[in-house]
């Protein structure tokens, strides 16, 4: 979830570092293409990109949906008077006065002028400013940004990406993993349960399906997985997931035998295998991990040597401060003797007693394998310096050079 930093704070950072924002990738632009940007095309065009809920209660996208803009007028029927003031007129509520503020249900936090879902109630969290705070979006596609320099000072204003409605601003004195405190007026959301999604059905995620169904048939957007029957016989792939990939492709990847190591999402279907949507914790997917590697150089066992002396097999859903079924411990097995050797670990771990506690890796059949957003690839290896990296993923790949340091590649000029 941390590396939602990487992607929101420049977004934050938003219209000063336009060289940077070109610099992105045409989804991770979309978020800031809102009304008051300087992208004069974006202005002016008539439709976002964003994410909605289907008719499944799941959050699908980037879709394209039409700009909602209405007259004053239109949007007082709409609205009642404090929203309408909010909203629409920039005001800010009194704090602790918002209805929303001390809602600890789950679900979904979407826009009161147009339904856009903008924060799920697992990134809320309590900040003392009286005002609802969350430490990130459903999407960074569906709130959008300005800077705001009324008050005497230089804040970010966000808005919803669709319709525009004034939510509040954005600070960098969040929490972890994002960083980011975004500060939303209760009168500018709506709140819909976790058990009533479907009921936000949007008219914009038909195109999803529609654009599935344009593809020819076994074609997807993932190769990974469908290679994995043609690879050569001295290539044999495994997909383990133990909390946060950044740090489990970075312990595998020093590993001799090791051909390549991958990080995506397995578990869940195609079309939410995203980092965004995957952080809801509502695809099905978890932080995976791909390994090709050479058997005839390390055996599958090894791997989940390896895999279980870096990660806590006993937490259930999480890792450490990593919440969430996508944070799981599992094995995605290939073939029955991956699930084999998987059980037999599992058994032999549990005799040995090895943990204080129970295990609770689960066993799940290897559908298909996604990979993450470039910007998730050799995290580690790029980012050597980052506090999460340091704390995190520096003490796993040490233990391992330590413990199986007659597995460990050798160093380069060696
Ligand atoms: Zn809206």
């Amino acid at each position: 979830m941390r590396r939602v930093t990487v992607l929101v704070t420049i977004l934050a950072l938003g219209i000063t570092m336009i060289g940077v924002i070109f610099a992105q990738s045409p989804r991770q632009r979309a978020g800031r293409d809102g009304a008051d940007t300087p992208r004069g095309k974006a202005r002016q065009s008539r439709s976002v990109q964003v994410y909605v809920f289907d008719a499944q209660g799941k959050l699908v996208g980037p879709v394209e949906s039409p700009r909602l803009v209405l007259s004053n007028a239109e949007w007082r029927k709409r609205l009642t008077p404090e929203q309408f003031k909010v909203s629409r007129g920039k005001a800010t509520e009194r704090p602790f006065c918002g209805t929303l503020l001390d809602n600890h249900l789950e679900g979904v936090y979407h826009c009161v002028g147009c339904k856009l879902p903008l924060f799920a109630s697992n990134s809320k969290f309590t900040s003392g400013s009286g005002w609802p705070s969350f430490f990130q979006p459903v999407a960074s596609e569906n709130i959008a940004q300005a800077v705001d320099t009324t008050e005497g000072m230089a804040r970010m204003e966000i808005h919803c990406a669709r319709c525009g409605g004034h939510l509040g601003h954005v600070f960098e004195d969040g929490p972890a993993p994002t960083g980011l405190r975004f500060c939303v007026n209760s009168a500018s959301l709506e709140f819909t349960p976790a058990d009533k999604l479907a009921t936000l059905a949007d008219p914009a995620a038909a195109s999803v399906t529609a654009a599935e169904a344009a593809l020819p048939a076994g074609v997807t957007q993932t190769s990974a997985a469908t290679d994995q029957k043609t690879t050569d016989k001295k290539t044999a792939v495994a997909v383990l997931a133990g909390g946060c990939f950044w740090c489990t492709e970075a312990v595998f990847e020093q590993l001799a035998g090791v051909k390549s190591v991958e990080s995506g999402y397995a578990g869940g279907d195609q079309n939410t295998a995203n980092y965004y949507t995957v952080s809801s914790g509502q695809t099905g997917h978890a932080e995976a991990i791909r390994i090709e590697y050479d058997p005839e150089q390390i055996s599958f066992e090894k791997l989940l040597d390896i895999f279980f002396e870096t990660h806590d097999p006993t937490q259930l859903n999480r890792q450490g401060n990593d919440v969430g079924p996508q944070y799981r411990s599992a094995v995605f097995y290939a073939d029955a003797q991956q699930k084999a050797a998987a059980e037999k670990k599992l058994k032999d771990l549990t005799d040995a007693k090895k943990f204080r506690r129970r295990i609770v890796t689960t066993l799940e059949p290897l559908a298909e394998f996604y990979p993450a957003e470039q910007y998730h690839q050799d995290y580690a290896m790029l980012h050597p310096d980052q506090p999460y990296i340091q704390a995190h993923t520096y003490p796993k790949v040490c233990k391992v050079r330590e413990k199986y340091a007659a597995d460990v590649k050798p160093e380069e000029g060696k």
